[in-house]
């Protein structure tokens, strides 16, 4: 029987013990509690390790944390991976990926993309030379989104403006709750464009533990489609992730010359000194609000570039 355990606080158990309550069933000796659902059955112990057992544990398990062993026999659960952990063979058949661009940029928005690929275009995509972004100039992702949208690849693109950016942050929302919340959004928008096809799975391009993903969306009343998976460096393997991830990033580099154009200074990519530098250009000549619609505000850069203002 497939089972997956996990290694919890004393805290966390009594919060699953609270949270399972009305599914408890007979607790075995030297366990905290037990309970059962339709997925598996759940054995937490005072050593903190939790069993789950049954059909499908990882979905249950996922819940509460990472697993530090698992026999399920469907998934892959090699050393440090997770039950979200996609199969070699979602690669090369009809799936969704997505992507975003941007989160560590100090100026511009956050942009997120989700990409349909079937599996007779995941070859077209490589043979024009889809591939992970990181190995591609700006020049060449502004040709490759274009192709890719001119292959009418369905597509779903999401611009975080600063604006809202700010709002969020100030709200107390982490960034990786907002590419949780946009992320999800994307792949809904494009759920719905490619209705009634279902893809093979979704795969999110990772930047959290799926837990945390679904802890955040649980957080908005939001639930996870089917079949979504996650995993680090999705781009290098998945083609769908890789257009998501060039229209994404073209998306952001398409507003960073807006932004340049709409203030007529020098907007640079990246958060380094020369972002302060530009970031004070900005103040001295609209004043400090204008960073508000121009710039995550929180990041450092703002209190160094203020310090470089000339008074
Ligand atoms: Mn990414």
């Amino acid at each position: 029987m497939p089972q997956v355990v996990l290694k919890v606080t004393s805290t966390k158990i009594e919060e699953m013990k609270a949270h399972y309550r009305s599914q408890t069933k007979a607790t075995p000796a030297n366990a905290v509690f037990a309970a059962k659902t339709s997925a598996c059955t759940i054995t937490a112990y005072r050593s903190g390790k939790v069993l789950f057992q049954g059909s499908r544990p990882e979905e249950e398990a996922s819940k509460w944390g990472s697993p530090i062993t698992s026999s399920a026999p469907s998934k892959k659960a090699g050393a440090g991976r997770h039950a979200y952990h996609p199969e070699e063979s979602l690669f090369t058949s009809s799936h969704i990926g997505s992507d975003e661009a941007g989160t560590g940029d100090y100026f511009g928005p956050i942009t997120v993309a989700a990409a349909y690929v079937t599996a007779e275009q995941v070859p077209q995509l490589k043979a024009i030379g889809v591939k992970d972004s990181k190995h591609l100039s700006d020049p060449q992702i502004t040709e490759l989104a274009k192709d890719i949208v001119q292959m009418k690849i369905p597509y779903s693109l999401l611009r975080l403006p600063n604006k809202r950016y700010n709002q969020w942050q100030r709200r107390g929302w982490s960034q990786g709750k907002m590419k949780t919340m946009l992320h999800h959004q994307a792949l809904d928008k494009l759920l719905k464009k490619i209705a009634p096809v279902k893809p093979h799975g979704i795969l999110i391009d990772q930047f959290s533990e799926p837990h945390v993903y679904q802890k955040h969306l649980k957080s908005e009343n939001f639930t996870l489609q089917d079949n979504v998976y996650f995993m680090t460096k999705a781009e290098s393997y998945s083609i769908a992730v890789a257009a998501a991830s060039i229209l994404a990033r073209s998306a952001f580099v398409k507003a960073m010359n807006t932004l340049e154009f709409d203030t007529g200074l020098p907007i640079p990519k990246g958060a380094s000194s020369k972002v302060d530098q530009a970031a004070a250009a900005v103040i001295e000549a609209y004043g400090e609000e204008k960073l508000e619609e121009l710039a995550k505000v929180h990041f450092a850069n703002t209190q160094k570039a203020k310090k470089l203002v000339r008074p």
